[in-house]
């Protein structure tokens, strides 16, 4: 009889616990789902490096999408000398309106970017899912959400999409690499009305997420990141990498915009700048932490 009891007992428990999990995965990443979907119709176009069709599907894609939740979005083009000759970049900004005003005439507390391009492979069909197709997913989404539920947060926000983040040649050097956030950067050197701080956000969507904040991220930023990743019961996937990183946010911290770069712990992927970066690594949970990180700095350090 104490033995049936316990039967009872046990198959109630394995049925609420089984309940419990259905639900939770109900519940589950909404906008994490949303980034996913948005990063395989971005990889769907194929490898896209600086100067490639490919690339300009993607820019039109981004900025539909952007334009949807009632962002205006606005090219930035320009041309720069490469290890592979002359290539004609483009990033992509957009600011939030209602129509009410000119979004570029007033200021900005806040950027939030990524870089849109993928490395140039010639000999390997490399669509870089993580490196950082998930993080202009991730920003997609964080800028639907932010236009239904932050208005007021998304008018003090520019979102950029820098174009040759990546190098043509093996590694990024003072000569190649980071094109489109340095001359992203340069725009704002000389003006008094510069933006408070930056997100950076690159490899946010792997599985097992693994996030190392370069060592010479700015402090408040850095402490910013690990109260909202706290906020979120997230602590575990962020730390610190064990030295400074070369990526877009370098430009903005050196043009005085003091800018933290929310970078994957690259080094011990196993997939980095291979063609293992693809659409299998990406998870939707993972992303769901990432941009729910962002939006929880947003809110501490914009105000809801
Ligand atoms: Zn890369």
């Amino acid at each position: 009889m104490k033995s049936r009891r316990i039967l009872v007992m046990l198959v109630a428990l394995a049925t609420a616990a089984a309940v419990a999990w259905m639900w939770h995965d109900r519940a589950s990443p909404k906008l994490g789902t949303a980034a996913h979907e948005h990063t395989a119709a971005i990889l769907a176009k194929g490898p896209r490096p600086p100067g490639s069709p490919a690339l300009d599907a993607v820019r039109g894609l981004v900025r539909a999408d952007l334009e949807k939740s009632g962002w205006v979005t606005q090219g930035q083009a320009f041309e720069r000398m490469t290890p592979v000759g002359k290539v004609a970049f483009e990033n992509v900004r957009a600011r939030f309106s209602d129509g009410t005003d000119d979004p570029w005439k007033r200021p900005v507390r806040a950027i939030l970017c990524a870089h849109i391009d993928s490395k140039l492979y010639k000999d390997r069909h490399f669509v870089g899912a993580d490196d950082a197709a998930s993080a202009c997913a991730a920003i997609v989404v964080i800028a639907d959400f932010l236009a239904r539920e932050r208005p007021e947060q998304a008018r003090q926000i520019e979102l950029v999409f820098f174009d040759g983040e990546e190098a043509f040649g093996e590694n990024i050097t003072p000569q190649d690499g980071l094109y489109g956030s340095r001359h992203y950067a340069n725009q704002w050197r000389a003006r008094d009305d510069k933006p408070a701080f930056g997100i950076l956000l690159d490899m946010i969507g792997h599985r097992n997420l693994s996030i190392r904040l370069p060592s010479d991220t700015p402090p408040h930023l850095k402490e910013a990141v690990f109260a909202a990743a706290r906020a979120e019961g997230a602590e575990s996937h962020f730390g610190m990498a064990p030295g400074p990183i070369i990526d877009d946010h370098v430009p903005l911290n050196f043009a005085g915009i003091p800018t933290v770069d929310i970078i994957g712990d690259f080094t011990r992927s196993g997939w980095w700048h291979t063609p293992g970066d693809n659409l299998k690594i990406i998870s939707a949970e993972s992303l769901d932490i990432s941009i729910r990180v962002t939006l929880r700095m947003l809110d501490e350090l914009l105000g809801k």
